[in-house]
């Protein structure tokens, strides 16, 4: 099986560009779903504490016998334990929840800036990252404004922000903003939950290739050199989603392709969700 291609963060690891997300699969499914991922060639997986399925994660890790540094593992910090104990406690309990004893990526899931602590949660994961118990820190729905406070407040430069970004909501400034901080760009909901797969415009581009409008979003993904995400329990979807590297979208599909930009947000704004 041929590897994936891989994005080298701004500490030196390296992460997969295609992994797979399991937001809203059920703890008792998940384990099915990443069972399939990882039997069709997904090493990265991207879960939550607050989606209620590390454990379930855990044992499809456990169950593959795939070896602990050929997998990718991404959790995140919910915001109610925000601050600095409460984000070392929930960290350990993540981990024991995962079967683990390291992460590849944590990311503090929402700024939730009302709360005023995600400098704290930083602090804590900064030690984290010195005890080799998360080799990448990142954190998932920053603004500029929550990344620069974080930047003038910490000499660990996050090596990801996880945002909502899909052709509906193309994110040119924050993408911008992360590549002049070394910050790779990670797109959640990179197919837009499948809101934007009937897009005229895809529909063609994908008859075009022979392939299907997801296949075309997410190659759209990583020619962009987004990480992506796509999540799936339908097995043909999953391994569809990574049958994406036969093909290539010229410069001028990728330019149309900015016309589907139009601030559709599926998922809550970053500014307000505490
Ligand atoms: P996606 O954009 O990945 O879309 C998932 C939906 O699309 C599911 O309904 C799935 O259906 C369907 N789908 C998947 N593949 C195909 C395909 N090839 N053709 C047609 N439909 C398809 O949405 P998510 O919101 O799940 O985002 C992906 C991941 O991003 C999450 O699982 C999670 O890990 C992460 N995330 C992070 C957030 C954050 O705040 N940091 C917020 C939201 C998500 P089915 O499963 O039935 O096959």
């Amino acid at each position: 099986m041929a590897s994936l291609p891989t994005i080298t963060l701004n500490n030196g690891v390296e992460i997969p560009q295609l992994g797979f997300g399991v937001f809203q699969v059920p703890d008792e499914e998940t384990t099915t779903a990443v069972a399939h991922a990882l039997a069709a060639g997904y090493r990265s997986i991207d879960t939550a504490a607050i989606y209620g399925n590390e454990a379930g994660v855990g044992k499809a890790l456990a169950a593959s016998g795939i070896a602990r540094e050929e997998l990718f593992v991404t959790t995140k910090l919910w915001n109610a334990d925000q601050g600095y104990d409460a984000t070392l406690r929930a960290f350990d309990t993540s981990l024991g929840k995962l079967g683990l004893d390291h992460v590849d990526l944590y990311l503090i899931h929402w700024p939730a800036p009302a709360k005023d602590l995600y400098l704290e949660s930083w602090r804590a994961i900064e030690t984290l990252v010195a005890d080799g118990r998360v080799r990448a820190a990142g954190v998932s729905n920053f603004q500029p404004s929550h990344l620069t406070r974080l930047l003038d407040h910490s000499d660990l430069v996050p090596a990801v922000n996880q945002i909502e970004l899909h052709p509906g909501l193309q994110q040119r400034p924050l993408r911008e903003m992360h590549a002049a901080h070394g910050i790779a760009t990670e797109a959640w909901s990179p197919l837009a939950q499948g809101a934007v797969l009937k897009d005229p415009l895809l529909r063609e581009l994908a008859d075009r290739y022979g392939k299907s409008p997801a296949q075309v979003v997410l190659r759209w993904h990583l020619q962009l050199g987004n990480i992506v995400i796509p999540k799936s329990v339908t097995p043909a979807r999953i391994r569809e989603n990574l049958d994406v590297f036969d093909f290539s979208l010229t410069a001028g599909e990728m330019e149309s392709l900015t016309s589907l930009d139009a601030g559709l947000r599926t998922g809550p704004h970053p500014d307000t969700l505490d």
